[in-house]
């Protein structure tokens, strides 16, 4: 079975050059990646790491750019780097649903074969998950039967630079008015799945899956058993690299008590079924 992060960020090289630049065109950019030590990548440093740490396959995606000049050119390099690299990368677009031809250049994307639209910000894109702007890239992405993957927080806890006053409540209102699209929620979905151990949630949320981005930095690795007893079939390993290292990441699932199955169903059996990858299987 492959191992599969499910979430990687790339950028081209000439944005990480000139970081300050595009540091004076984004506002949550610059809440995000102000700080010089905040890492950016490009795929080629992503190739390189997983070939470091072992990882099969990534998902990728550019910045959730407000500006749709910027997402388009984010959506370019991904698709340059999914043809450099077919075997490694599943290109997912960016596209701000809450700006004209959001539609169009998804569609355009869907069209060269990115597997999935996503990370979606809602609050640095500056919509909310229950505005109805998202209504027809939700509808596009049933139709192509991809991901649409989300970024999401906890409600309660220590602020930090992307923690977003995004509601579990308007994700969870945005996946029942949505059935026919998969979710995918970051960072566990800031805890939402827990509340499928309410059988009518679990019942609402049937079509969402959560992935493990940024975990280490939010979590006790105790989530990882539990998430295994709640929903063993849609949790996915995801590291938000280059923000967590991936063999870092998969050190710390190794050593957390997790059994054979569980692991195997983490670090890549859900994201195959999920994504239809059946090539490394
Ligand atoms: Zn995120």
């Amino acid at each position: 079975m492959p191992i599969i992060d499910f979430h990687t960020h790339i950028f081209p090289p000439e944005v990480i050059a000139r970081r300050d630049t595009y540091l004076e065109r984004d506002a949550w950019f610059r809440l995000l990646y102000a700080r010089p030590q905040a890492r950016m990548a490009s795929a080629d440093e992503l190739i390189a790491e997983m070939n470091a740490s072992g990882v099969d396959m990534a998902v990728s995606f550019g910045f959730a750019w407000a500006d749709p000049g910027l997402c388009r050119e984010a959506n370019e390099y991904v698709l340059e780097s999914v043809s450099r690299w077919p075997e490694r990368l599943l290109g997912f677009a960016v596209v701000n649903p809450a700006v004209e031809g959001a539609a169009a250049e998804l569609e355009r994307c869907m069209q060269k074969g990115l597997h999935g639209l996503g990370e979606l910000m809602p609050e640095g894109q500056g919509y909310a998950l229950d505005d109805p702007c998202l209504d027809e890239v939700m509808q596009q992405m049933a139709y192509w039967k991809r991901p649409v993957l989300i970024h999401t927080n906890e409600p309660v806890g220590h602020y930090y630079p992307g923690k977003s006053k995004s509601t579990l409540q308007s994700f969870y209102h945005l996946a029942v008015r949505h059935p026919e699209t998969t979710l995918v929620a970051a960072h566990w979905g800031g805890g939402l799945f827990f509340y499928e151990l309410m059988p009518e949630v679990q019942q609402a949320l049937r079509h969402v899956y959560y992935d493990t981005s940024a975990s280490l930095y939010l979590y006790r690795d105790d989530i990882f058993p539990l998430a295994a007893q709640i929903i063993p079939q849609k949790m996915l390993f995801a590291t938000d690299y280059p923000l967590i290292s991936q063999g870092r990441f998969l050190q710390r699932i190794r050593e957390t008590d997790l059994s054979a199955d569980a692991r195997e169903a983490l670090l890549g059996g859900n994201a195959a079924r999920l994504l239809h990858i059946s090539r490394l299987e």
